[in-house]
């Protein structure tokens, strides 16, 4: 959208200059005349020096032209591609989750067995943590939704709590019925092993509206992922796709989700990326470019 405002602008500049240089002709031709009554053969140097009024005139229309946008301009016409949708998205897990083993340790539904709470998430041979990755990228895949128009329902809104519960946050999503939603993890695989996971549900009678869209999504997904320089995993699934029947977040929804595992954060060449800002930000850029195709593809 700020490009489409570029464009308009640029547009509005060059009426500008059609403007200045009708007045410039204007003025050249009445001198012209003034010129051939005068020295009935014209001075050009005279005409040179009598036109600098017209500058003048060319620079006050430039100056107004440049200031008109900002009152005129208001980009209304061209909506929004996620504007009146709500998007869901799940940071996995949270930044001090290691601090309450209690409260982890709960046992919860996740739609088909009892499990616990949630885990601590992994983390980089160098320490940086799977939660943190999670919440960041959230937080930029946020920004990127909202000025895309859409509003965003998130399941934590800080990287330094526990919890919620995985049966939790599938209810908070559940809760504001959006049009698609995304879980965000890592993975902790062999560390020989890289590359990217989409996780769909299974069929468990809750999710059962939502497995064919999911599905279209993840597709969307997985085309989108491939753009940030991270390879489909070469260890989980099959061609970037792992049915999950296990997972609270994916058995309890009731709109279209899936889960990414971005990358092996026990891969050192993964591990490289998954840590950058520059990666985390084309992986947020990514996320909104497959949930954008997805809603205007799927659901318009
Ligand atoms: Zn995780």
């Amino acid at each position: 959208m700020r490009s489409h405002g570029k464009h308009r602008h640029a547009r509005r500049s060059n009426g500008g200059a059609r403007i200045a240089l009708i007045v410039c002709v204007i003025g050249l031709a009445g001198l012209a005349v003034v010129g051939v009554l005068l020295t009935r053969g014209g001075s050009v140097h005279a005409s040179v020096s009598t036109r600098q009024p017209v500058g003048d005139t060319r620079g006050t229309v430039a100056r107004t032209s440049a200031t008109t946008p900002a009152t005129t301009s208001t980009p209304t016409t061209v909506p929004l591609p996620l504007a009146g949708k709500v998007i869901g998205i799940d940071p996995g897990h949270n930044g001090r989750n290691f601090s309450d083993p209690t409260f982890l340790n709960q046992t919860v539904w996740n739609g088909r067995a009892s499990e616990s709470c949630d885990t601590t998430g992994t983390e980089t041979d160098g320490g940086y943590t799977e939660a943190t990755y999670n919440f960041s990228v959230a937080e930029l895949l946020r920004t990127d939704l909202i000025a895309d128009g859409a509003t965003v329902v998130m399941t934590r809104d800080s990287n330094t709590g526990v919890g919620p519960c995985i049966d939790r946050r599938a209810q908070i999503l559940n809760a504001a019925n959006p049009a698609v939603s995304i879980d965000i993890h890592a993975d902790g695989g062999p560390a020989s092993g890289r590359g990217f996971t989409v996780l769909e549900p299974v069929d468990d009678g809750v999710n059962s509206t939502v497995i064919a869209s999911s599905e279209e999504f993840g597709a969307d997904l997985i085309t989108a992922f491939q753009q940030t320089g991270m390879p489909i995993s070469t260890y989980d699934g099959t061609n970037g796709i792992s049915y999950r029947p296990d997972l609270a977040g994916l058995n309890l929804t009731t709109e279209p989700k899936v889960l990414i595992e971005c990358g092996n954060m026990r891969n050192a060449t993964d591990a490289a990326m998954l840590v950058s800002t520059s990666f985390q930000q084309a992986a947020a850029n990514a996320m909104a470019s497959a949930i954008v195709s997805f809603v205007h593809v799927k659901q318009s």
